[in-house]
Protein backbone atom coordinates (compact mmCIF):
# COMPACT_ATOMS: atom_id res chain seq x y z
CA UNK A 1 0.00 0.00 0.00
CA UNK A 2 1.69 3.60 -1.02
CA UNK A 3 -0.46 6.07 0.46
CA UNK A 4 0.72 9.63 -1.20
CA UNK A 5 0.53 13.11 -0.12
CA UNK A 6 0.63 15.47 -3.10
CA UNK A 7 1.63 18.72 -2.17
CA UNK A 8 1.96 22.19 -3.56
CA UNK A 9 0.44 25.35 -4.25
CA UNK A 10 -3.30 26.14 -5.76
CA UNK A 11 -1.91 25.31 -9.17
CA UNK A 12 0.77 23.52 -8.75
CA UNK A 13 -0.68 20.61 -11.22
CA UNK A 14 -1.74 18.76 -8.22
CA UNK A 15 -5.11 17.82 -9.30
CA UNK A 16 -3.34 17.21 -13.28
CA UNK A 17 -0.85 14.62 -11.95
CA UNK A 18 -3.10 12.60 -9.29
CA UNK A 19 -5.19 11.52 -12.73
CA UNK A 20 -2.13 10.29 -14.50
CA UNK A 21 -1.24 8.25 -11.10
CA UNK A 22 -4.75 6.88 -10.73
CA UNK A 23 -4.27 5.63 -14.20
CA UNK A 24 -0.83 4.21 -14.25
CA UNK A 25 -1.17 2.46 -10.37
CA UNK A 26 -4.67 2.00 -8.95
CA UNK A 27 -4.39 4.70 -6.20
CA UNK A 28 -7.57 5.94 -5.10
CA UNK A 29 -7.87 9.70 -4.66
CA UNK A 30 -8.92 11.72 -1.95
CA UNK A 31 -8.99 15.83 -3.28
CA UNK A 32 -10.81 17.82 -0.28
CA UNK A 33 -11.25 20.76 -2.25
CA UNK A 34 -13.58 18.12 -4.72
CA UNK A 35 -15.49 16.62 -1.74
CA UNK A 36 -16.44 20.57 -0.59
CA UNK A 37 -17.25 21.30 -3.47
CA UNK A 38 -19.81 18.52 -4.01
CA UNK A 39 -20.84 18.95 -0.49
CA UNK A 40 -22.01 22.91 -1.91
CA UNK A 41 -23.48 21.62 -5.09
CA UNK A 42 -25.52 19.35 -2.87
CA UNK A 43 -26.41 22.29 -0.57
CA UNK A 44 -25.29 20.20 2.54
CA UNK A 45 -24.90 21.46 5.80
CA UNK A 46 -21.29 21.03 5.72
CA UNK A 47 -21.65 22.67 2.20
CA UNK A 48 -22.76 25.91 3.35
CA UNK A 49 -20.11 25.84 5.71
CA UNK A 50 -17.79 25.32 3.41
CA UNK A 51 -18.80 28.31 0.89
CA UNK A 52 -17.99 31.43 3.13
CA UNK A 53 -14.47 29.72 3.30
CA UNK A 54 -13.73 29.16 -0.32
CA UNK A 55 -15.13 31.95 -1.54
CA UNK A 56 -12.95 33.78 0.84
CA UNK A 57 -10.00 31.96 -0.52
CA UNK A 58 -9.56 30.96 3.56
CA UNK A 59 -8.86 27.37 5.51
CA UNK A 60 -12.26 25.63 6.18
CA UNK A 61 -11.15 24.80 9.81
CA UNK A 62 -9.30 21.94 11.10
CA UNK A 63 -11.40 19.82 12.79
CA UNK A 64 -13.73 19.93 9.96
CA UNK A 65 -11.33 18.71 7.40
CA UNK A 66 -10.13 15.90 9.93
CA UNK A 67 -13.68 14.04 10.73
CA UNK A 68 -14.35 14.80 6.93
CA UNK A 69 -11.37 13.16 5.52
CA UNK A 70 -11.05 10.21 7.98
CA UNK A 71 -14.79 8.96 6.36
CA UNK A 72 -13.94 9.60 3.07
CA UNK A 73 -10.43 7.37 3.68
CA UNK A 74 -12.08 4.58 5.12
CA UNK A 75 -14.95 4.68 1.80
CA UNK A 76 -11.76 2.88 0.12
CA UNK A 77 -11.60 -0.11 2.36
CA UNK A 78 -8.73 -1.39 4.56
CA UNK A 79 -7.38 -3.21 1.78
CA UNK A 80 -6.05 -1.07 -1.31
CA UNK A 81 -2.85 0.09 -3.65
CA UNK A 82 -2.82 3.39 -2.30
CA UNK A 83 -4.59 6.69 -1.65
CA UNK A 84 -3.61 10.03 -2.98
CA UNK A 85 -4.36 12.47 -0.85
CA UNK A 86 -4.99 16.16 -3.05
CA UNK A 87 -5.53 19.22 -0.88
CA UNK A 88 -4.50 18.05 1.88
CA UNK A 89 -2.89 18.29 4.44
CA UNK A 90 -2.97 21.90 4.57
CA UNK A 91 -1.47 22.75 8.17
CA UNK A 92 0.53 21.14 10.37
CA UNK A 93 -2.66 20.04 12.39
CA UNK A 94 -4.07 18.38 9.51
CA UNK A 95 -0.93 16.68 8.70
CA UNK A 96 -0.43 15.67 12.13
CA UNK A 97 -4.15 13.58 12.18
CA UNK A 98 -3.27 12.11 9.11
CA UNK A 99 -0.47 10.33 10.37
CA UNK A 100 -2.59 9.62 13.43
CA UNK A 101 -5.45 8.38 11.66
CA UNK A 102 -3.75 5.96 9.66
CA UNK A 103 -1.30 4.64 12.40
CA UNK A 104 -4.57 3.77 13.84
CA UNK A 105 -5.56 1.50 10.70
CA UNK A 106 -1.53 0.10 10.68
CA UNK A 107 -1.12 2.71 7.88
CA UNK A 108 1.12 5.16 6.99
CA UNK A 109 2.16 8.09 3.99
CA UNK A 110 4.78 6.49 1.89
CA UNK A 111 6.06 9.79 0.48
CA UNK A 112 5.22 13.50 0.11
CA UNK A 113 5.46 14.46 -3.51
CA UNK A 114 5.91 18.38 -3.83
CA UNK A 115 5.25 20.25 -6.70
CA UNK A 116 7.38 23.38 -7.11
CA UNK A 117 6.14 26.07 -9.08
CA UNK A 118 7.62 29.42 -9.38
CA UNK A 119 4.46 32.24 -8.39
CA UNK A 120 4.09 33.96 -11.19
CA UNK A 121 3.34 30.57 -13.16
CA UNK A 122 0.46 29.83 -10.77
CA UNK A 123 -1.00 33.05 -10.68
CA UNK A 124 -1.29 32.58 -14.86
CA UNK A 125 -2.46 28.90 -14.25
CA UNK A 126 -4.85 29.62 -12.13
CA UNK A 127 -6.29 33.00 -14.13
CA UNK A 128 -6.16 30.47 -17.03
CA UNK A 129 -8.30 27.39 -15.29
CA UNK A 130 -11.24 30.41 -13.93
CA UNK A 131 -11.52 30.70 -16.93
CA UNK A 132 -12.10 27.77 -18.50
CA UNK A 133 -13.85 26.21 -15.79
CA UNK A 134 -15.87 28.90 -13.74
CA UNK A 135 -14.91 27.98 -10.68
CA UNK A 136 -15.75 30.74 -8.24
CA UNK A 137 -12.52 31.14 -6.27
CA UNK A 138 -10.34 31.54 -9.37
CA UNK A 139 -10.45 35.11 -9.15
CA UNK A 140 -7.48 37.26 -9.01
CA UNK A 141 -8.58 38.47 -5.53
CA UNK A 142 -9.56 35.36 -4.09
CA UNK A 143 -5.98 33.91 -6.17
CA UNK A 144 -4.17 36.03 -4.17
CA UNK A 145 -5.59 35.52 -0.71
CA UNK A 146 -5.11 31.56 -1.44
CA UNK A 147 -1.62 31.95 -1.87
CA UNK A 148 -0.78 33.60 1.04
CA UNK A 149 -2.56 31.32 2.74
CA UNK A 150 -0.62 28.97 0.84
CA UNK A 151 2.92 30.61 1.93
CA UNK A 152 1.61 30.89 5.63
CA UNK A 153 -0.37 28.38 6.56
CA UNK A 154 0.56 24.86 4.27
CA UNK A 155 4.10 25.57 3.06
CA UNK A 156 5.54 24.89 6.59
CA UNK A 157 4.57 20.96 5.60
CA UNK A 158 8.00 21.41 3.33
CA UNK A 159 9.72 21.02 6.83
CA UNK A 160 7.67 18.97 8.19
CA UNK A 161 7.55 16.50 5.90
CA UNK A 162 11.61 16.56 5.57
CA UNK A 163 11.74 15.67 9.15
CA UNK A 164 9.01 12.90 8.69
CA UNK A 165 12.18 12.00 5.91
CA UNK A 166 9.68 11.25 3.30
CA UNK A 167 9.82 14.68 1.25
CA UNK A 168 10.18 14.37 -2.64
CA UNK A 169 10.90 17.71 -4.34
CA UNK A 170 9.76 17.87 -7.54
CA UNK A 171 10.24 20.52 -10.52
CA UNK A 172 6.65 21.59 -11.28
CA UNK A 173 7.66 24.03 -14.28
CA UNK A 174 7.91 22.17 -17.54
CA UNK A 175 6.53 19.28 -20.01
CA UNK A 176 3.56 17.12 -18.26
CA UNK A 177 5.38 14.14 -19.13
CA UNK A 178 8.89 14.94 -17.38
CA UNK A 179 7.17 15.85 -14.21
CA UNK A 180 4.89 12.58 -14.02
CA UNK A 181 8.43 10.27 -15.21
CA UNK A 182 9.70 12.71 -12.00
CA UNK A 183 7.05 11.59 -9.92
CA UNK A 184 7.10 7.83 -11.24
CA UNK A 185 10.77 7.71 -10.13
CA UNK A 186 9.40 7.82 -6.88
CA UNK A 187 6.38 6.01 -6.43
CA UNK A 188 8.47 3.00 -8.04
CA UNK A 189 11.17 3.03 -5.22
CA UNK A 190 8.77 2.92 -2.28
P1 LIG B 1 -8.51 23.03 -3.78
O1 LIG B 1 -9.48 22.51 -4.78
O2 LIG B 1 -7.63 21.96 -3.18
O3 LIG B 1 -7.69 24.18 -4.32
O4 LIG B 1 -9.36 23.61 -2.55
C1 LIG B 1 -10.27 24.67 -2.73
C2 LIG B 1 -10.62 25.29 -1.38
O5 LIG B 1 -11.22 24.30 -0.54
C3 LIG B 1 -9.44 25.83 -0.58
O6 LIG B 1 -9.07 27.13 -0.97
C4 LIG B 1 -10.02 25.78 0.84
O7 LIG B 1 -10.92 26.84 1.06
C5 LIG B 1 -10.82 24.49 0.82
N1 LIG B 1 -9.99 23.33 1.22
C6 LIG B 1 -9.63 22.26 0.45
N2 LIG B 1 -8.87 21.40 1.13
C7 LIG B 1 -8.74 21.93 2.38
C8 LIG B 1 -8.05 21.52 3.55
N3 LIG B 1 -7.30 20.39 3.58
N4 LIG B 1 -8.15 22.31 4.65
C9 LIG B 1 -8.87 23.43 4.64
N5 LIG B 1 -9.54 23.89 3.57
C10 LIG B 1 -9.47 23.15 2.43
Amino acid sequence: MKNIVIFGAPGSGKGTQSDLMIVKYGFGHISTGDVLRNEIKNGTELGKTAKGYIDNGQLIPDELMIDILASVYDTFGTDHKGVIFDGFPRTIPQAEALKEMLSKRGHCVAAMIELDVPEDELMKRLIKRGQESGRSDDNAETIKKRLDVYHNQTSPLVDWYEKEGIRNHIDGLGELDRIFSDICNVIDKL
